[in-house]
């Protein structure tokens, strides 16, 4: 039976071209299926991606290094890709980060250097912390300033409780519950009336405080559950600016308020490399009939680099270099040409999706539809028609032929709203192209992985990764085939409810071609 099947299944394949009209939609969709489950190949590239390379900041070795792999993962697969220049971003490569406290007593702290943080050298940087201060205004903090050469300045406010809300919900007597939300958010307030005080915003704070001859600036930016903080970019110039976990800030701030007066060495060491250049990497199937027009898959590649961005982005990553392997030995004479763009610099504003639109006329005015996956590592559960009058037609025709356990689960919302912004198929909305998000179940993505220090590998969640693969590569085979070119008429907005104003589309933006600069 297996045998008779395999030759059933080689003959579609090879024959394919010829006797296309005559291979029913299910048996390609079978074969999809099957190829993704038997011979699934996201463990291995999730192996290879998140732990091999690692974290891909724009502009770092690494990011580099993922482009390079890409290119040489899908030439392996018989699909053309390359790398496309669309900008250049200042190089930065992050070295070992190791935070010590050694007075009053000796621990090592739980923390990380935020990117592009200043190297502080082999030797390191010891130095007293001291808290900012709660100033009457600004030439009050001015008039402070000159406390903060030579300290660790403390630059966050400490969490009252290390605990998640989920956690006191379970255990907590109510009233406890309720006190401690209320004093959480008056510290809070309070926190940003002090900050507000200074006169400055957090980047100008921070050079104030280099420029005052701060030893460096330390930070914690928790993320509201179990040992887990987010992670971004530094404001300074010159001294190291550090990000502590909730646990060892809170201890650090106690001792300092208490009048202990700890002493901690930061050794965060890291490599300027100047300008580099910023890549797209698109690989292609090309169609057999109409070739010019096209069928794309899109994700960034980019991450922030406190974990190693599995699930922002390496899953949706996975989910179209899956799609597009499936692809290529189940219907590898696509009617249309199949595209796959993975993104550089979305973190820092869609650059390289925005990048691509402006540079390709040609094939963003002649795309068919565009799949874009970027919120994590769960099921698909949701798609909207972004706006587009005619979207639950086809979608609708697509969506129908993908196997009803993965087509069940998604709701659908039709015309739906055009997306601004969030991730890169936005870019392609707002230059009139269907493209849609295919939106995962959270899996507590908004505070456990979205761009934290926990967004490693073992939070994939590899059967709904694959249950992706499986809809991305069936829904870029039905728009291959479907015998119309989709319509892009646009819906009437609905009145924007704070302005009153009728709603407009969202406007195309331009990419930042040149970053990290000034
Ligand atoms: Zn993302």
């Amino acid at each position: 039976m297996r045998k008779l099947k395999s030759f059933i299944l080689l003959s579609l394949i090879s024959f394919h071209s010829i006797v296309f009209a005559q291979v029913p939609d299910s048996a390609i969709v079978n074969a999809i299926v099957k190829e993704a489950n038997e011979n699934s190949q996201l463990e291995k590239l999730a192996h290879e991606l998140m732990d091999g390379i690692g974290p891909r900041l724009v502009g770092t070795p690494k990011m580099k290094k993922a482009h390079e792999w890409a290119v040489a993962k899908y030439q392996s697969w018989g699909i053309p890709a390359r790398n496309e220049k669309w900008g250049e971003w200042r190089g930065w490569e992050r070295g070992i980060t190791h935070i010590d406290m050694v007075s009053p007593w000796v621990k090592t702290l739980e923390g990380t250097q935020l990117a592009w943080s200043p190297s502080t050298g082999a030797k390191g940087v010891t130095a007293e912390t001291i808290i900012l201060p709660d100033v009457a205004d600004s030439s009050a903090f001015r008039q402070w300033l000159p406390n903060a050469k030579g300290k660790f300045i403390m630059i966050s406010m400490a969490q009252p409780t290390g605990r998640p809300d989920y956690n006191w919900e379970e255990f907590a007597e109510k009233e406890s519950f309720e006190k401690m939300k209320r004093q959480r958010s008056e510290a809070n307030d309070a926190w940003r009336q002090r900050l507000r005080k200074t006169g400055l915003n957090s980047r100008d704070l921070a050079l104030a405080l280099e420029n005052a001859g701060a030893a460096g600036i330390i930070a914690s930016n928790w993320s509201n559950g179990f040992g887990v903080n987010k992670i971004f970019g530094a404001n300074t110039k010159k001294i190291p600016t550090i990000d502590l976990s909730l646990e060892d800030y809170g201890l650090v701030y106690r001792l300092t308020e208490s009048g202990n007066k700890p002493r901690l060495t930061v050794h965060a060491e890291s490599k300027e490399l100047g300008m580099v250049p910023t890549f797209n990497t698109i690989a292609e199937i090309k169609g057999t009939q109409k070739p010019g027009e096209f069928v794309m898959l899109s994700a960034h590649f980019d991450s922030w680099d406190g974990g190693t961005g599995a699930t922002d982005n390496g899953t949706g990553t996975l989910v179209m270099m899956e799609a597009m392997r499936i692809l290529s030995k189940i219907y590898p004479n696509p009617a249309r040409t199949i595209l796959v763009g993975h993104w550089g610099s979305e973190e820092q504003g869609l650059n390289g999706s925005r990048a691509f639109v402006e540079d390709h006329p040609e094939i963003v005015s002649n795309i068919q539809a565009l799949f874009n996956q970027d919120n994590g590592t769960g099921r698909v559960v949701n798609l909207s028609g972004q706006g587009f009058l005619h979207a639950y037609d086809y979608l609708g025709r697509w969506l129908a032929k993908v196997p009803a356990s993965i087509r069940t689960q998604i709701e659908t919302r039709f015309p739906g709203t055009p997306g601004g912004g969030g991730s890169d198929y936005a870019s392609f909305v707002a230059a009139g192209v269907p493209a849609f998000s295919l939106s995962s179940t959270s899996w507590a993505y908004g505070s456990y992985t979205w761009h934290t220090n926990r967004d490693t590998y073992d939070k994939i969640v590899f059967d709904d990764v694959r249950s992706n693969a499986i809809l991305a590569a069936i829904l870029v085979y039905m728009a291959c085939e479907d015998p119309n070119k989709t319509p892009r008429d646009k819906a009437v907005l609905p009145v924007n409810s704070r302005t009153g104003e009728p709603g407009t589309w969202p406007a195309m933006r331009p990419p930042t071609r040149k970053g990290g600069v000034n």
